[in-house]
């Protein structure tokens, strides 16, 4: 439970942050939150020899808009998605998402961009964003670049950041009119990682057809999924009751659960065919006005 020795940096720039881990390459890591990092230390599934802590770097806590686009800066907590105005009004699918992980305790601390950077499949943000159809930016030793989310996970625990490169912005596009989204997930008990989880997000055309669907799973695979079966089923396609079943079917099919303690894959699969149909149906609602 005590992590091994390390040595500890508290820059308060960003260059500095990024020359620290140029320096001290695979040997130092960055926290942000914590959350994850902190307990994988404790258990000494990891133990590097540098932290670099970027909490008190000013300048990378806030959640804003322009360019079109809703922006989530490297120190923004999980807990101020819930209480923000324009995430509740625009983006309901974030709020659904971050009022379900962990706990209030661990959602004070722990940070959006850490949830997508961790790169654990079983965490909730990167279904979302890849329903959402995000962006990360990554701030490395050349300056800026831009990562699209369906890039951003190329396996297990490991994402298309380079060992020097800090996550510093989510970029996630304004909806357009006619758009809804929603986040639902099985856990066993509250606080838990997910069995399984949906994302699915909306945009209609006039005749109330599906112009664009973004469909993530939680947890039921070694990374997180973008359904993509389902959402090309999806669009072009009045939603009603039965293409809402197929879709449902498809993104089961889309799934590729493994038997764990949360579930045989077969239970999981099942899940997630049945908690697609659901958050398909609350997208719709909201997409049409709804709450
Ligand atoms: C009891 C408990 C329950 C939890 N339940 C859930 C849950 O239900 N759903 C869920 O999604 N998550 C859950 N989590 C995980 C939590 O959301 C984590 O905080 C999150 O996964 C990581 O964010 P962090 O800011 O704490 O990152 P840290 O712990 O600081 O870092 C995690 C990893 O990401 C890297 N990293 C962090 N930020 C950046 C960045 N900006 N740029 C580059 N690399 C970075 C770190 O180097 C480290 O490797 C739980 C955690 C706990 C302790």
């Amino acid at each position: 439970m005590i992590p091994r020795s390390f040595e500890y940096f508290s820059p308060r720039t960003l260059e500095e942050a990024v020359a620290l881990l140029q320096k001290h390459g695979p040997d130092a890591k960055l926290l942000s939150g914590g959350q994850s990092l902190i307990p994988m230390m404790k258990l000494r599934l990891v133990s590097p020899d540098y932290i670099v802590d970027i909490n008190r770097i000013p300048g990378l806590d806030y959640i804003s808009e322009s360019d079109g686009h809703l922006k989530i800066g490297a120190l923004t907590r999980e807990h101020e998605l819930e209480s923000s105005d324009i995430v509740k009004t625009r983006f309901p699918i974030l709020a659904d998402t971050a009022k379900v992980i962990a706990d209030p305790l661990v959602r004070s601390q722990a940070t959006v961009c850490g949830n997508l950077a961790h790169g654990d499949p079983a965490n909730d943000h990167p279904a979302t964003m890849l329903a959402l159809g995000a962006t990360v930016v990554a701030t490395g030793p050349k300056g800026k670049r831009e990562i699209g989310i369906e890039d951003f996970f190329p396996g297990l625990f490991t994402t298309a950041l380079e060992a020097e490169e800090i996550l510093t912005e989510i970029k996630i596009p304004f909806p357009p009119p006619h758009s809804g989204g929603a986040y639902l997930k099985l856990e066993r008990k509250v606080g838990d990682f997910a069995t399984a989880g949906v994302a699915v997000q909306l945009t209609l055309d006039d005749s109330g057809a599906v112009k664009r669907a973004g469909i993530g799973l939680t947890n039921v695979g070694m990374t997180p999924i973008k359904a993509k079966q389902a959402e090309d089923f999806l669009t072009g396609k009045n939603p009603d009751e039965a293409t809402i079943r197929k879709a449902g079917e498809l993104a089961a099919a889309d799934s590729q659960p493994m038997d764990d303690i949360r579930g045989s894959a077969e239970y999981k699969r099942d899940l997630v065919r049945v908690l697609t149909t659901r958050a398909l149906s609350r997208a719709l609602d909201r997409a049409k006005g709804g709450t």
